[in-house]
C-alpha cells in the first residue's frame, strides 16, 4: 500500500502512476488515481488489480495540476472498484487516500452520517464523509474542516486530500503511517516512500505522528493537529535504485 500526491505544473498522470510503480513492492490489491485542473475540474479512475490496469483506463490528455494516487491493501472491506481510493464525500467536495486503520469508524459512521449511504465497506469512505460533515458549517476554513475532522479521527492513517473548491491546495496528514514531503522548484509532493518521487526530488521533510501539511505549488506550512506551527527543513534523501 502507499500513497502519491503531487500539486505543481507537469503531467500529473504520468508522476502519479510512476510514484505508485514504484511503491508496488509494498503490496496492494487495487489502485486510483485523482487529478484536478487549476479551475477545478477533476477526474477520478480507479482500478482493481495491478497499475497497468488502471494506466489502461486513466485519461492522459485531461488537464491537471494536482493529484492523488493510491495503492490499497484492503483491511476494511473486499477489494473492488467500489472501495478502491480515492474516496469522495457524497456531495463531491472531498477527495481522500488512505493508508492505514480507522479503529473508531463505526463510532464515526454513527455520530456523524447516521443518514450518509455509503457505496462502499471501507473505513475511509467514513472518514473523508466527516470531512464534509465538518464543512457543512460555512465559517469553517478548509484547514478547520480537516483538523476538526483529524480530532475525532483514532487510529493509523497517512493522509492526502484534495477539496475540489480550493484547488490550489493539497492537504495531508499522518499518524503512524508512512509520509514524507518532497520539496521541488515549483511544486510539492507528499508520499508514503522517497522512493516514489526521487526522479522529481531528492529534498524531503519528515511529518511526524499528528501532524497536518498544507502544500502549494511554492510553499508548504506544517502545524500539529492542536494548532501549533512547526518548522522543518527538508534533508537531502538519498534512494538504492
Ligand atoms: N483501511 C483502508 C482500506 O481498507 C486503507 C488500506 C491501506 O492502507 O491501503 O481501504
Amino acid at each position: 500500500c502507499g500513497i502519491v500526491g503531487y500539486i505543481g505544473q507537469s503531467a500529473v498522470q504520468e508522476i502519479l502512476l510512476s510514484g505508485l510503480e514504484k511503491l508496488e513492492y509494498r503490496g496492494y490489491d487495487s489502485a486510483g488515481i485523482f487529478v484536478v485542473d487549476k479551475i477545478g475540474n477533476s477526474h477520478l479512475f480507479r482500478e482493481k488489480g495491478r497499475i497497468a490496469e488502471l494506466r489502461e483506463v486513466v485519461d492522459f490528455d485531461v488537464p491537471a495540476q494536482m493529484g492523488i494516487g493510491h495503492t490499497r491493501w484492503a483491511t476494511h472491506g473486499v477489494p473492488s472498484i467500489a472501495n478502491a481510493h480515492p474516496h469522495q464525500s457524497q456531495d463531491g467536495r472531498f477527495t481522500l487516500v488512505h493508508n492505514g486503520v480507522i479503529e473508531n469508524f463505526q463510532e464515526l459512521k454513527a455520530t456523524y452520517l447516521p443518514d450518509v449511504a455509503l457505496t462502499g465497506n471501507t473505513d475511509t469512505e467514513i472518514v473523508v464523509n466527516v470531512i464534509a460533515h465538518f464543512a457543512k458549517n460555512d465559517a469553517l476554513t478548509t484547514k478547520e474542516i480537516f483538523r476538526e475532522a483529524l480530532k475525532v479521527v483514532k487510529g493509523s492513517y497517512a493522509f492526502a486530500l484534495i477539496d475540489s473548491k480550493d484547488p490550489e491546495i493539497l492537504w495531508a496528514a499522518k499518524n503512524k503511517s508512512p509520509l514524507l514531503i518532497g520539496v521541488g522548484t515549483d511544486f510539492h509532493v507528499v508520499a508514503s516512500d522517497a522512493m516514489a518521487t526521487i526522479q522529481l526530488t531528492d529534498q524531503y521533510v519528515e511529518i511526524h505522528d499528528g501532524e497536518m501539511v498544507q502544500l502549494t505549488n511554492t510553499d508548504f506550512a506544517i502545524e500539529t493537529v492542536s494548532g501549533s506551527v512547526i518548522n522543518r527543513a527538508p534533508y537531502k534523501a538519498t534512494v538504492d535504485a
